[in-house]
């Protein structure tokens, strides 16, 4: 499968840059990750908005979910024009204001989820690990029909869970917000020596940065992560496109 990052800042959005965003494919089928302020502008860079119609949020703040009004519209008006009649389906945790906010837009569905659902989409089956967070919040491990597997952790503190959930992934998104020596478990958040062990103890092959902090040299959280063990480590750049 190919994921592209379509953005991953922490928080805000930099210029031409959203927060987290990925776009995955294969054969012909398209989920996206996460739907950050920006991602509905620039999805279009990589996918047509009429053919993506599988939208996965791993939890509801603003920098992972304020685009979902935008690609609702998206397809209200593009239903209207005739450009579009397939449903555009929305995956979350279980929430009123969302799935309202959903459903009540024509050719649109909200899925709730939890920690045991299961999605199959295509050559995709879709797995999910509940963070720790400051609000309900989850993880999710990717596989292809080939058994190639892209884990995406979102926002969470360092949990040992994780360990086996993220257990031999082809790749490692993950959200690496704090340098190494900050607090990462006041702040729901993983510093750089977290991610880099969390890496090397479930064996990932390729380790990938995002949700990235606005300060300090981005450089340093990747040589603290691979100071703590992880492999093959690079720093999510918007508009990468990563072979999984
Ligand atoms: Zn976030
Ligand atoms: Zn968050």
């Amino acid at each position: 499968m190919k994921c592209t990052v379509v953005g991953m800042w922490g928080g805000f959005p930099k210029k031409n840059e959203p927060t987290s965003g990925y776009l995955v494919e294969k054969n012909g089928f398209s989920i996206l990750l996460d739907a950050g302020s920006g991602v509905a502008a620039h999805v279009q860079n990589y996918i047509d908005l009429n053919n993506l119609h599988h939208i996965f949020l791993t939890h509801y703040h603003y920098d992972h979910s304020v685009d979902i009004g935008s690609f609702l519209f998206g397809r209200m008006i593009s239903t209207q024009l005739g450009k579009v009649d397939k449903t555009l389906n929305f995956y979350g945790p279980d929430d009123k204001g969302v799935k309202d906010q959903v459903n009540k837009v024509k050719n649109s569905t909200f899925h709730p989820y939890g920690r045991d659902s299961t999605f199959k989409i295509g050559p995709f089956s879709i797995t999910f690990h509940k963070n720790a967070h400051s609000v309900e919040t989850y993880a999710m491990r990717v596989t292809d029909d080939e058994g190639h597997v892209l884990v995406y952790t979102a926002d969470t503190s360092y949990r040992k869970s994780l360990v086996r959930f993220a257990e031999d992934a082809d790749v490692l998104i993950s959200e690496c917000s704090l340098y190494a020596g900050e607090d990462g478990e006041k702040m729901g958040h993983m510093n750089a020596e977290e991610v880099g062990g969390l890496a090397a103890k479930a064996g990932v092959k390729r380790l990938i940065l995002s949700h990235l902090p606005h300060y300090g040299n981005l450089d340093d959280l990747a040589a603290s992560a691979k100071a703590a063990g992880g492999e093959n480590v690079s720093l999510a750049k918007a508009g990468m496109v990563i072979e999984v």
